[in-house]
């Protein structure tokens, strides 16, 4: 029963993360504090670089929050209103709601059944000569099928922001064999520093990633005011920034990264191992062309039983979440404004049909064994 475990089992756990290492971020924020430099301390600047050298990428701007970074990324590509955005219809609002708010037009496209990820195939049946902009979204952890999208928007000169909010650290492996950090393929690649992401501050905090110098210098200006020189306003920008306190939280946790996304790993491979043998469920599909981050681990089970097989978890002590009940073309937010393509009938299915386990850096063993021993028993 749950009552083995000391604590109950969560669908994240920061807390033990952190008491890991307590000292080390303590100190460090305790240094912050004694130095007094809360905005744009020198801990930003040593973060922005050293994740871009993790990732790869020539400049990294961060930013308040993933959302914003998608914002400042697509105000960076100067795209006018009317332009049209391809996005997943299976994915977190937050990428649709940019699109929205800078008078853009979300086109909600269906997804693939095994990775989740947009359709590259369907992607190119919906570029009309309106298309600006594709915003593939990395979801769960597991890169978009990249190889298709990166060539059909080179042929029809449209940009790619990758929304990597979930997928830190994965990599795309591409035909040739070359292997791309997620966020470092497109014009832009945005992330979230949320504290349940795969690298999570202790607020909110946001990143955008480029390999282009110029589109950098854009997205730089515009989280700061649109000013590159103080009190000189070229264009119109925002306030975003990451705090120096999240800045040095992340400078710690950086370090750590790839151990946590490894014990993400161990973990999806103990559930793996124990669930692949339950019929009525698909344990997650994994493809070849990407390593996966696991931010989340998603089953797809019967839909007739998801609710009750949910309830029944919740009541063995369980904690389980549906990512996302709802496609982003039936949210009332977006019916004036968007547009879908296709019958996005996969999305509809997963609609009804996902749920997510517990997965984070802490999961023990014991945990795992009771976890499966418990969906195994309900299914049986
Ligand atoms: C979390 C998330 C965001 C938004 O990040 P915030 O930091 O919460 O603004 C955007 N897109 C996806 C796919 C996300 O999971």
């Amino acid at each position: 029963m749950e009552d083995q475990f000391s604590e109950k089992i969560q669908m994240v756990d920061l807390k033990k993360q952190y008491f890991k290492i307590k000292p080390a971020i303590d100190s460090a924020i305790q240094n912050c504090i004694d130095n007094t430099n809360f905005i744009k301390g020198p801990q930003v600047g040593h973060f922005e670089s050293s994740l871009a050298k993790y990732l790869d990428v020539k400049h990294v701007v961060s930013c308040g929050n993933g959302t914003d970074a998608l914002q400042i990324s697509i105000m960076a590509l100067g795209l006018k209103p009317g332009d049209e955005v391809i996005i997943p219809a299976f994915t977190y609002v937050a990428t649709a709601e940019v699109i929205g708010l800078l008078g853009l037009t979300p086109v909600m496209i269906d997804v693939d059944p095994f990775t989740f990820n947009i359709n590259s195939e369907l992607v190119l049946e919906a570029i009309t000569e309106k298309t600006k902009l594709v915003v593939p979204v990395h979801l769960f952890g597991q890169c978009a099928e990249m190889e298709g999208i990166v060539s059909h928007c080179y042929a029809n000169e449209i940009a790619i922001v990758e929304d990597t909010a979930q997928a830190i650290g994965a990599k795309y492996i591409f035909d040739n064999g070359k292997a791309v950090s997620a966020g470092a393929m497109g014009d832009f690649g945005t992330t979230s520093f949320f504290p349940s992401k795969n690298l999570g501050c202790y607020g909110d905090g946001g990143a955008i990633y480029t390999n282009n110098s110029d589109l950098a210098r854009k997205a730089r200006m515009i989280a700061n005011h649109g000013q590159e020189k103080k009190y000189i306003h070229d264009v119109i920008g925002i306030n975003s920034r990451l705090d120096t306190i999240q800045a040095t939280i992340l400078n710690e946790k950086l370090s750590h990264l790839n151990t946590y996304i490894y014990n993400r790993q161990e973990a999806a491979n103990y559930y793996d191992r124990e669930l692949k043998g339950i019929d009525a469920i698909e344990i997650p599909f994994r493809t070849k062309k990407s390593t996966h981050a696991f931010h989340q681990y998603t089953l797809k089970v019967p839909a007739k039983s998801r609710d009750d097989f949910k309830e029944y978890l919740s009541r063995k002590g369980i904690p389980s979440m549906v990512y996302y009940p709802i496609p982003l073309n039936r949210q009332k937010a977006f019916y004036d404004i968007g547009r879908t393509v296709g019958d996005l009938s996969v999305t509809e299915d997963l609609c009804q049909r996902v749920i997510s386990l517990p997965m984070h850096t802490e999961l023990t063993e014991a945990e795992l064994q009771y976890i499966t021993k418990t969906i195994r028993a309900y299914f049986n």
